[in-house]
């Protein structure tokens, strides 16, 4: 009796165990297979500076058709602040700037006054390699290949590990050189997606930005170059089929931020830090502006407030913030790296320091609640779904959704595959057959569990009774035994 009822309880925690690990899968959402290695390869493609909107007043035939073959978003939101290289590896580590360390596109330090331009920071390993792995590393740490051609933080190495293959972009690069950006394309979908069998490519494209900056948002110069954009969208899938890898190879095509016509020309009373009254850059130790619209600045010792005095309320168009009293939202504070005194420029106007040396029509580096710097983002391959439009979500997301991609686990992260997996043809096909069937297995574990709880219950009563009934019996006999007690006592003693 005993041994049956160990079994059946064993049984029912069997079953009840189950089911939890059903419940838990449905309710956390992930993959029914779990973490299996992914039969399809993944290509995230970064055009930088492509506004979200940049496809609204040109004709986009490939853009177009990509969209109607996978996924579209309204636009997605980048991390604060929209500038290259922190936006880049936000996109590679899934976490906010000041969580990942590579705040600026350029590396400083305060104590030598040194600074080195964005080209020259990619080649500064510590600035890159300071604690958060891109997924290169973690992929191929999880059994993939990855490779990188151009994308920013491409040349550093993480932990003393760098991307399988990589293409580190020229110094003084052409940009814009349609006939490269075939060569490049064809590269990775030859020789690295299908020579060398690599799983991950992460691959860059430094326009629209240089001619948004040039020209302006607004110019027929970036007109043309979106139109260029969309050619090379159309050689970027007409690449994949004729190496054979249309129906295994998932696609992601994004940008770092987008991009702000800047207002000057006597139409505006431009920000000059110099000109402020009260201020001098006498106070400081070191300073890092004439670099768009945010600026950072050290103070000399017991002139922190004296500079932020000066500055709080010296422009109308310029906002200052000593480092802890940022706007939480904006996720820029919380790193050693940066200084304690942050300058933010309203949208459209950049920070000068002595003269306005900065010529650029078109500027980024603002808000990232500023819709000029929202990029844009398609998808497109066997793991999405196809002619869908979605709503907004930030960047960090972009991070999870590839490790789900890659069927790798991410590291820790600012993001969320919820953000993306509506995205997902896997989440198409779980609705609404599939969350039937789910249902109805559930019902049927349920009924299982339902049942053997009646057996046992049933067991465990008639075990009971079974018991009463020898406690009974075991009492008469006791009983009548203790009658006879005192004589056999009285015999003993
Ligand atoms: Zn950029």
């Amino acid at each position: 009796m005993r041994s049956l009822l160990t079994l059946l309880i064993g049984q029912t925690m069997l079953w009840t165990g189950c089911l939890c690990l059903l419940m838990a899968s449905l309710g956390s959402g992930a993959p029914l297979g779990g973490a299996k290695k992914s039969p399809n390869k993944l290509l995230l493609i970064s055009f930088d500076g492509f506004r979200w909107d940049y496809d609204r007043d040109v004709d986009t035939p490939n853009l177009d058709a990509m969209a109607a073959d996978g996924v579209k978003a309204a636009y997605v939101t980048p991390p604060f602040i929209t500038i290259t290289s922190p936006t880049h590896f936000t996109l590679l580590t899934g976490k906010y700037i000041e969580n990942h360390g590579v705040i600026h596109n350029m590396w400083f330090n305060t104590s030598s006054q040194e600074k080195k331009p964005y080209y020259m920071t990619q080649f500064v390993n510590e600035w890159w390699d300071n604690g958060s792995l891109p997924i290169w590393i973690t992929a191929q740490r999880q059994g993939r290949k990855a490779g990188s051609l151009h994308f920013p933080g491409t040349a550093s190495s993480y932990q003393g590990e760098r991307a399988l293959v990589t293409d580190v972009e020229p110094r003084f690069y052409n940009y814009a050189n349609e006939t490269a950006w075939r060569e490049n394309v064809d590269k990775v979908m030859g020789a690295w997606f299908g020579g060398q069998d690599l799983d991950f490519v992460s691959m860059y494209f430094g326009e629209p930005d240089s001619t948004g900056h040039k020209h302006g948002p607004d110019s027929p110069e970036r007109r043309a170059m979106v139109r260029q954009v969309d050619r090379t969208v159309g050689y970027i899938r007409e690449s994949a089929r004729r190496h054979g890898l249309a129906d295994r190879l998932n696609v992601i095509i994004t940008a770092d931020h987008g991009m702000r016509s800047v207002l000057r020309d006597g139409l505006v009373d431009e920000i000059i830090l110099s000109k402020i009254p009260g201020f001098s850059f006498k106070d400081l130790s070191f300073h890092l502006v004439d670099f768009g619209p945010v600026g950072m600045l050290l103070p000399k010792e017991g002139k922190l407030e004296t500079v932020y005095n000066a500055l709080k309320g010296g422009h109308p168009n310029l906002h200052v913030y000593k480092k802890e009293e940022m706007p939480s939202r904006l996720r820029y504070s919380n790193n050693p790296r940066i200084l304690p005194l942050l300058l933010i420029a309203d949208p459209g106007y950049v920070i000068n320091g002595f003269a306005t040396l900065q010529f650029n029509k078109g500027e980024h580096g603002f808000d990232n609640e500023d819709m000029d710097m929202k990029p844009f983002f398609r998808a497109v391959g066997p793991s999405f779904r196809r002619n869908l439009e979605v709503g907004p979500f930030e960047t960090v997301n972009v991070y999870p959704l590839m490790c789900h991609l890659l069927g790798i686990q991410p590291e820790p992260n600012d993001g969320s595959l919820d953000a993306t997996r509506h995205l997902l043809a896997s989440y198409e096909a779980r609705t609404p057959e599939d969350h039937r069937e789910i249902m109805s297995s559930v019902s049927t574990g349920l009924a299982a569990v339902a049942g053997f709880l009646v057996v046992v219950f049933l067991a465990v009563t008639s075990h009971a009774a079974c018991q009463k009934r020898k406690a009974q019996k075991s009492m008469q006999y006791k009983m009548h035994s203790e009658e006879k007690e005192p004589d056999t006592k009285q015999t003993t003693m």
